[in-house]
């Protein structure tokens, strides 16, 4: 298992995710990012909005993604 904190996933605290794959975390962090939207927190608000304005271009969007799962490949197993 590997660790990634939100913030490293491009949100706005420092909630743990734990997983195998890269998929696995991303799929935990944008479910957590949700429910932080629903609970109107601001921080996570500001983090998603910085994302959309990401995702304004797939290039950057891949990009971004891309330096993620290389940053996740590069963390030791726990
Ligand atoms: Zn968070």
């Amino acid at each position: 298992m590997k660790t990634m904190t939100c913030k490293q996933l491009g949100g706005a605290c420092d909630k743990e995710f734990h997983a195998n794959t890269f998929e696995e975390i991303a799929e935990m962090s944008k479910n957590h990012g949700k429910e932080m939207f629903q609970n109107g927190d601001g921080p996570h608000l500001k983090a998603m909005s910085d994302m959309q304005e990401l995702m304004k271009s797939p290039e950057a969007m891949q990009e971004w993604f891309e330096s993620k799962r290389k940053e996740f490949e590069s963390i030791p197993e726990d």
